[in-house]
């Protein structure tokens, strides 16, 4: 943008803000603000505001392109460096990002470019075909990608509510502003959980470092060979279930060539049947493809997060 239509954009934007109803975080006088100007690349951070009004006034004198606040509640929010703000609680926050997630319309709309062999492609991937050197990923987002990024907070959602037995009543779902939603819970039960607690929600929600055998998975030998014979049951449990849902949701994608066939899976007969997952036909050999196969899983059909977003105590997420 150059300087004349910046002057106007923030001119739009003053004037939005002059009229503009601002929701307050709970405990605003805790929180520590930012603000983004239109042609700047970082926020201005540390300020502090006792009441919504006060936020309200200063964004109608700067016009600033976002507005957001910390997920921390702190003594002295102003205060730098972050140390000397204390923190004392935090919202339990949720990053979830359509370009995470492996839909079938990246092959469409998302490219990759090698810049020292002058070649592309259509799709995301990582290295280049042909000098494998790293390649520069162009991406977008398009309907399907943030119908899939919804359908990620419902399943978040009923994790958060129906598995950990949180109060949803105060639950906040607001654009993120790049390509998916933040997910911010204020609750007491929550509010004093440390990062290192966090992060084990966050693992516990994207089905990281499961021990296959605790859910019903279990190699056997036959003619010889190493095969899985058996996976979980529903019955066996919140995590089993998830397991199995997710798996399906994926292979069902997989057989379609909505997705490509994953390195780890070496099919030798059909790998559903009847809606049902045929464990000893994915071709797995070890405990670790197993747990490539349900982390591959859940990113597609599951809960794909953005975990630095939950763990971090710094981080400041935009306003509705
Ligand atoms: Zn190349
Ligand atoms: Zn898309």
């Amino acid at each position: 943008m150059n300087q004349s239509s910046l002057a106007f954009v923030r001119a739009v934007f003053r004037e939005y803000y002059a009229k503009a109803r601002l929701q307050a975080p709970p405990a605003i006088e805790t929180r520590e603000f930012g603000f983004l100007q239109f042609g700047e690349k970082s926020i201005i951070r540390h300020l502090s505001f006792s009441n919504i009004e006060q936020v309200r006034k200063f964004a109608a004198e700067n016009g600033p392109a976002s507005i957001s606040y910390s997920t921390a509640y702190y003594r002295y929010p102003d205060r730098q460096p972050m140390v000397a703000k204390e923190p004392y609680r935090f919202d339990l926050a949720f990053d979830i990002d359509a370009d995470h997630i492996p839909t079938k319309c990246k092959r469409q709309h998302d490219f990759w470019f090698c810049q020292i062999c002058d070649v592309r492609g259509p799709g995301v991937r990582k290295k280049c075909p042909v000098c494998h050197s790293e390649v520069v990923l162009a991406k977008f987002v398009c309907p399907e990608c943030m119908n899939a990024a919804k359908e990620h907070v419902r399943n978040l959602i009923d994790i958060l509510e129906g598995e950990l037995g949180l109060r949803m009543q105060q639950v906040q779902i607001s654009f993120s502003g790049r390509r998916g939603f933040h997910v911010r819970i204020f609750d007491e039960e929550v509010g004093g959980l440390t990062s290192e607690e966090r992060r084990e929600i966050v693992d516990y929600i994207l089905l990281k470092e499961i021990e296959p055998r605790r859910h019903g998975f279990a190699f056997e030998q036959r003619g010889g060979k190493r095969v899985l014979a058996s996976g979980p049951a529903v019955r066996e449990g919140a995590i089993s279930r998830r397991i199995v849902q997710v798996v399906k949701r994926y292979l069902e994608a997989v057989e379609k060539k909505a997705l490509a066939m994953p390195s780890f899976l070496r099919p030798s007969g059909a790998l559903l049947k009847e809606g049902e997952v045929v464990w000893e036909n994915l071709g797995l050999r070890t405990y670790d493809e197993i747990r490539q196969l349900i982390e591959c899983a859940n990113e597609y059909a599951g809960v794909s997060l953005d975990p630095m977003v939950t763990c971090d105590d710094a981080r400041l997420l935009r306003m509705p």
